[in-house]
């Protein structure tokens, strides 16, 4: 089994100095496990986070120790009545392309005809979930309301954006990070207006946006993104906080947005949420979603880094934003 493990705890900007890949030699299967040809594996900036050795919702990786994460695959072995050879599972077990544990540690999955397996790391899994719960739970997201979505082409907020739309928003802005992602939020995804946040001021392009305000927020960027939208909240306005990309891999001290006073005074709700509090809504979720890929009112795109050996530099195209959609790493024939 090759195998990607973190060695260092980068300060800043994560090296691939941080990492090696290792080979590991598998025992045989004993009874009430199974083995696991990866197919995908998946790469998410929360990963940054537990790269620190710092109290989270989550513990942090530990060093010297295959990095653990999203992944789906097939059973190629198996010791367990629970699980047969060719199930589609998804786990936890991360970046490596053979995983052997027990059937306890795999969720089997169906096959969609016509979706590729790596669905389940994102339409069809953690992320879409995020910015199903976010949106409709956290935010609360109304009929008719205005929605702004930071990381709009990415895995979560290309996500929002259709749902909102699905759900009755009227208007769904979205921010990316480059011309070519930015038409496609207007061309492909079906958002009303979309900005280039490297272009100029966050807070002008959004105000430009949205001249009425907007009611929601779906923050997955933090920073100028939170100040543009406090700025633009019109009273009684929410937001989902889901993440801060844009600090994750800064050594400042992360600068507030300067107008936290709009809170106050046009009585705003700013509510933060981990998914993995939710995942007892992942059945009512996969159902929606289901019907909306097979109806087409829901597209999505993946980029695919192949090979494991590349787990680390699929990350760090991530959080350099060379992805649009969900950024997995295919990890090859076995
Ligand atoms: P994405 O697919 O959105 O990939 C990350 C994107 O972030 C990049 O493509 C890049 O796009 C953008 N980005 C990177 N740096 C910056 C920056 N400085 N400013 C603005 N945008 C930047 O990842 P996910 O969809 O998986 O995650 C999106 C967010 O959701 C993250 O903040 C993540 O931590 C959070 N999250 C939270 C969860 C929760 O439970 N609360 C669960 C899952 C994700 P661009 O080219 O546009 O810059």
């Amino acid at each position: 089994s090759t195998q990607v493990q973190l060695v260092n705890r980068p300060v800043g900007w994560p090296t691939a100095a941080d990492f090696r890949t290792v080979t590991v030699d598998l025992p045989d299967l004993a009874p009430g496990q199974v083995r696991v040809a990866n197919e995908f594996v998946s790469v998410d900036p929360y990963m940054r986070g537990r790269m620190n050795d710092v109290k989270s919702y989550v513990p942090p990786f530990a060093l010297g120790e295959t990095m653990t994460g999203g992944a789906v695959g097939r059973v190629v072995a198996s010791a367990s009545d629970a699980l047969a050879v060719g199930d589609v599972v998804t786990h936890a077990y991360g970046w490596r392309d053979l995983v052997q544990e027990d059937a306890a540690g795999f969720q089997a999955v169906p096959e969609i005809p016509g979706v590729p397996l790596s669905a389940y790391l994102g339409v069809l899994g953690m992320t879409a979930l995020t910015a199903y719960v976010g949106l409709l739970e956290i935010a609360g997201l109304k009929e008719g309301d205005t929605v702004f979505v930071s990381g709009a082409a990415g895995a979560v907020g290309s996500m929002v954006g259709q749902i909102a739309r699905l759900k009755g928003a009227k208007r769904v802005i979205g921010s990316a990070g480059s011309a070519e992602k930015v038409a496609l939020l207007t061309g492909k995804y079906g958002f009303d207006a979309a900005f280039n946040y490297k272009d100029g001021s966050v807070r002008d392009q959004l105000a430009a946006a949205a001249p009425d305000g907007i009611d929601v927020y779906f923050d997955n960027v933090g920073g100028d993104h939170l100040e543009a939208a406090l700025a633009s909240f019109k009273d009684g306005g929410r937001a989902a906080m889901c993440g801060a990309i844009s600090l994750y891999n800064s050594t400042d001290a992360p600068a507030g947005p300067n107008n936290l006073s709009n809170i106050v005074t046009r009585g705003l709700t700013l509510r933060g949420f981990t998914v993995g509090n939710f995942w007892d809504r992942l059945p009512a979720f996969s159902a929606e979603m289901a019907g909306w890929l097979a109806s087409g009112e829901i597209v999505f795109d993946e980029t695919v880094v192949d090979g494991v050996e590349n787990t680390v530099d699929a990350f760090l195209g991530l959080m350099r934003g060379e992805n649009t959609g969900k950024m997995v790493v295919r990890t090859g024939d076995l």
